[in-house]
């Protein structure tokens, strides 16, 4: 999609630190880390929001969890949170559907 960040760093238009791709996924370093590690699971297919969310997406979503556990896995992490946030109020800010994996320092005091 034009214009959007997340589909930029997809398609290698800006630049990222990827952590894991394939087909239907790219995940990458968040460029302001609210924890020691803070990765962003993004599908490369364009989805705004949870909200937005179609049933034809519910298999890619499960993809986005299990990439997760399995960068957490490979990272060693014992213990992690997943986050969507959900439109403005929900502290949306990038218009592209993403999963944040925080683990690591600094994880306590977070929802
Ligand atoms: P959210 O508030 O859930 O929309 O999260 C957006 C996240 O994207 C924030 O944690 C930002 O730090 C992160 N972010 C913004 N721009 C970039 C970028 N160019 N590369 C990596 N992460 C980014
Ligand atoms: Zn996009």
């Amino acid at each position: 999609m034009k214009d959007c960040l997340f589909c930029k760093i997809a398609v290698k238009e800006l630049p990222s630190k990827i952590q894991y791709e394939d087909a239907d996924i790219i995940a990458f370093d968040d460029i302001n880390p609210k924890a020691e590690i803070h990765i962003l699971i993004v599908p490369k297919k364009h989805i705004e929001s949870v909200m937005t969310l179609e049933k034809e997406d519910i298999q890619l979503i499960g993809k986005l969890i299990y990439t997760a556990k399995n960068i957490a896995a490979k990272k060693g992490l014992k213990g992690y949170k997943l986050l969507f946030n959900v439109g403005r109020s929900g502290g949306q800010l990038v218009d592209h559907l993403h999963l944040h994996l925080l683990g690591g320092q600094g994880l306590k005091g977070m929802i």
